[in-house]
């Protein structure tokens, strides 16, 4: 995102000294995912991944998802995931219909790319989980990203075989629904985002998000379960690596 355009160097300077060793930087259309993948070629904390939005999907042509291939085929190496595809009925900058199209078409490619995938979904709860569960079985599995549903619906996806990723938001006074969640679904389906430049957790609510911020949204789960911090980086940090088949060197 171009919010991070002017300083990017620094952020991940203070990543690192954050004690954040990856990041996924997200595709949402075809020129963010190029710009994603250049920047994992430039940058060894950065993994790729590509595809078209919810919000972008008026955008796809005929030759779209040939070029994505493509991207694909030609740097293995960075690209860890595919999405974020998926649906946002909040937002509706495409209709129902296209977005539904677009998700199945793209669940489909992703499975072809042999990528895990990366799930928007706001507002749409119910048409997401049809769409996973005609479009499965996902031999890399996927992770609802942004998680914003309650317990039943955090169980739902698990036995998909999905993970969900926790962000900021578990850290604001009104994250309630989320705050259950985080406390209650095993440890070895959470994942962690910052969903940057969106969601800053406390106490940077309300400012440009960035992954130096990722320990305060980690201490409120860990806290939530009751769990030290360590345990709940360590084991976070492993789900990530096992579902987008990365190492840390
Ligand atoms: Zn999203």
């Amino acid at each position: 995102m171009k919010n991070y355009r002017d300083d990017l160097d620094d952020i991940l300077e203070k990543a690192r000294q954050h004690g954040v060793h990856s990041i996924i930087t997200i595709g949402i259309d075809e020129e963010s995912s190029i710009a994603a993948v250049e920047l994992a070629k430039k940058h060894s904390l950065i993994k790729a991944s590509i595809g078209i939005h919810p919000h972008d999907v008026n955008q796809i042509k005929p030759e779209t998802y040939q070029r994505l291939k493509t991207l694909a085929a030609e740097n293995k190496e960075h690209i860890v995931g595919y999405g974020e595809i998926g649906l946002d009925y909040a937002k509706l900058y495409a209709e129902p219909a296209v977005q539904q199209k677009a998700f199945c078409e793209q669940l489909d490619l992703a499975k072809e790319l042999d990528l895990p995938v990366i799930i928007h979904n706001r507002d749409a709860h119910d048409d997401t989980l049809d769409i996973l569960r005609q479009s499965g079985p996902f031999p890399r599995g996927g992770v609802m990203h942004c998680f914003s549903g309650d317990t039943l619906l955090a169980e739902q996806i698990i036995n998909l075989g999905f993970y969900l990723s926790i962000p900021g938001v578990v850290t604001f006074k009104n994250g309630i629904e989320l705050q259950k969640v985080a406390a209650t679904v095993p440890l070895d389906s959470l994942l962690l985002e910052t969903d940057g430049p969106f969601l800053s957790p406390v106490p940077w609510r309300g400012k440009r998000n960035e992954p130096s911020y990722l320990p305060y949204t980690a201490a409120r789960v860990a806290e939530l379960r009751g769990i030290s911090l360590e345990e709940l980086a360590d084991q976070t940090s492993n789900n990530a690596q096992t579902l987008f088949r990365y190492s840390v060197q």
